[in-house]
C-alpha cells in the first residue's frame, strides 16, 4: 500500500523509543519525533502540519510525564497514534451521509486522470449494493471517449446511464440527466464531470455554471493519491470553484508517497470518504482515520475487515453480533478466513489482518494466498470445543497445538501464529467495543 514505507518508519522510531536501553527521556522522545517528522516530510506532508504534530505529541507526552520519569511505552504509541489520526481526521468526518429519504445528487470534480470516471462507477456500485436507485450521467462533453468509458463501466455494474454523443454542452446534458433521473425517482443521482490537464479556467467556469444548474446536494473531489505537493494547491483551486464537501482519494494502492494528498486533506478540512485502492470496481473503501492509521502502523484494522465483510453480504450475522460483543473466537476466524479466500482482492484483504499487509509485500500475493489457505487448514482440524474457545484452551493444554499442526500439515509454529493473530484480533474487538460504547452506536455515514 502507498505509504507502506512511512508506517514503517514511524514503527521503528516509536519502538527505537519504548526500546531503549536508557529508557524514555526527554532526549529519546526528541530522537523519535525527530525520526517521526523527516518521514513525514519525506512522503510529502506539509511542513506546518508536521512541526504542528510534533509539538502536540511533544507536550501532550510532557504533560502527563510532569516528575520526569520514563513515560510509558502505551502512552507513547496511543500519543503517537491519536496524533496521526488527527491530521487525517477533521471536524466534519462523519458529516457525509446519504439518505434514500430525499434525492441525491452528487457532482465529481478533479482533475483528467486522477480516477473521477472509475470512483464515479465504484461509488454508485457502492450505495446500489445498500438498496439506492442510483443513475450515473457522463457530463464530460469535453474528452472524446468519456461517454463510452462511463458507458461501459455502468453496463458492467448494472447502473442505468445518461449521455450523449451529439449534445456538446456539459452544463445541458447534467440538466437533462439529472431531470430523466428525478423524473424515475432515483434516490442517488451521480453527475461525473469534465476533467482537464490541468487547472483551466474554462473548466472552473464550467463547474461552476453545472453546480448553479442542477444544484447538487454533495459535491466530491476526487483526488490522485500520487501527485505529491501539487495536491494541496489543486484542492485549493477546486475548493474556490466548485467548494466540494469531500475528497474520495485514489491509487492507494500503489507506491507513491501520498503525503500530499493528507495534507490537501488537513488544509481544506474535507474530509476523504472514500479511498480507491485499484482498478477494479471493489477496490473501494470507506474512509476511517482510525482504521486508516492503523493499517499505515501495520496493526491491523478488524473494524475495516467486518465493514468490508458486512458490505459483501456473507452469511456473518453471528460473528457480527460477537464482535460487537467484544468477543472473537477462533471459530469467528475461522469463517472470515473462510470468506476471505471467496472474496479477493487479496492485497486489500490481507492488509486488515495484523501482520499480513507486511507478511504480503514481502512474500507476494501467491504465497500470502497459500498462507491463508493453511490457515484455513489448520482450523478446520480444530474440535468444535477449541473453535468456540477464546484460544485459551491451547495455552491450558498445549499438546493441542502439536495434534492440530498434525491434523492439518502444518507446524506448530503456524497454529501458535493463528492463535497470536487471534488474540489480537479479540483485543481489537475488545477495544472497538469500549469505543463504540463510548460514542454510542448508530453513528457512520451512508
Ligand atoms: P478520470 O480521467 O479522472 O475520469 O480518470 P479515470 O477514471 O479514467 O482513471 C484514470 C486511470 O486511473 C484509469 O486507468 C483507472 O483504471 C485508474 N484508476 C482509477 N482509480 C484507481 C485506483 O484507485 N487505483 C489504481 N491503481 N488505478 C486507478
Amino acid at each position: 500500500m502507498v505509504l507502506a514505507d512511512l508506517g514503517k518508519k514511524i514503527n521503528n522510531a516509536v519502538s527505537n523509543a519504548i526500546n531503549s536501553k536508557d529508557g524514555n527521556n526527554e532526549s529519546n522522545i526528541d530522537l523519535m519525533l525527530k525520526e517521526i517528522s523527516t518521514a513525514l516530510i519525506e512522503s510529502d506532508v506539509n511542513i506546518k502540519l508536521v512541526l504542528n504534530l510534533r509539538n502536540k505529541i511533544k507536550s501532550k507526552l510532557i504533560k502527563s510525564n510532569l516528575d520526569g520519569v520514563n513515560v510509558k511505552k502505551n502512552l507513547i504509541q496511543k500519543v503517537v497514534f491519536d496524533e496521526l489520526v488527527e491530521l487525517v481526521d477533521t471536524d466534519k468526518s462523519d458529516t457525509f451521509i446519504l439518505t434514500k429519504k430525499k434525492l441525491n445528487i452528487v457532482m465529481f470534480v478533479g482533475l483528467q486522470g486522477s480516477g473521477k470516471t472509475t470512483s464515479c462507477t465504484k461509488f454508485a456500485v457502492y450505495y446500489q449494493r445498500r438498496g439506492f436507485k442510483v443513475g450515473l450521467i457522463c457530463a464530460d462533453t469535453f474528452r472524446a471517449g468519456a461517454f463510452d468509458q462511463l458507458k461501459q463501466n455502468a453496463t458492467r455494474a448494472k447502473i442505468p446511464f445518461f449521455g450523449s454523443y451529439t449534445e456538446t454542452n456539459p452544463i445541458k446534458v447534467a440538466q437533462l440527466g439529472v431531470e430523466k433521473f428525478k423524473r424515475e425517482k432515483f434516490d442517488l443521482i451521480i453527475v461525473d464531470t469534465s476533467g482537464r490537464h490541468k487547472q483551466e479556467m474554462d473548466l472552473f467556469q464550467e463547474m461552476v455554471e453545472i453546480d448553479q444548474t442542477i444544484k447538487p446536494t454533495q459535491t466530491i473531489m476526487v483526488l490522485d493519491a500520487s501527485i505529491g505537493q501539487a495536491a494541496e494547491i489543486q484542492s485549493k483551486a477546486f475548493k474556490d470553484s466548485s467548494n466540494f464537501g469531500s475528497i474520495i482519494l485514489t491509487k492507494l494502492d500503489g507506491h507513491a508517497k501520498g503525503g500530499g494528498a493528507i495534507s490537501a486533506v488537513a488544509i481544506t478540512n474535507t474530509p476523504i470518504i472514500f479511498i480507491g485502492t485499484g482498478e477494479h470496481i471493489q477496490d473501494f473503501e470507506k474512509f476511517q482515520p482510525k482504521s486508516f492509521v492503523s493499517k499505515l502502523l501495520g496493526i491491523g484494522d478488524l473494524q475495516g475487515f467486518m465493514d468490508h465483510v458486512q458490505s459483501l453480504n456473507f452469511d456473518n450475522k453471528d460473528t457480527l453480533e460477537n464482535f460487537q460483543r467484544g468477543k472473537f473466537t477462533l471459530n469467528d476466524f475461522q469463517k472470515q478466513m473462510q470468506n476471505m479466500l471467496k472474496m479477493g482482492p487479496l492485497t486489500q484483504i490481507a492488509g486488515m489482518i495484523p501482520g499480513m499487509g507486511q507478511a504480503m509485500e514481502q512474500i507476494g500475493e501467491e504465497e500470502t494466498s497459500n498462507r491463508l489457505k493453511r490457515m484455513v487448514f489448520i482450523m478446520d482440524s480444530m474440535t468444535k470445543k477449541e473453535l468456540d474457545s477464546d484460544g485459551y484452551i491451547f495455552v491450558q493444554q498445549p499438546e493441542r497445538i502439536l495434534r492440530v499442526a498434525r491434523g492439518s500439515g502444518t507446524s506448530s509454529f503456524e497454529v501458535e501464529l493463528i492463535l497470536y493473530q487471534q488474540r489480537m484480533m479479540s483485543k481489537i474487538a475488545l477495544q472497538s467495543k469500549s469505543m463504540m460504547d463510548q460514542q454510542g452506536q448508530g453513528q457512520g455515514q451512508g
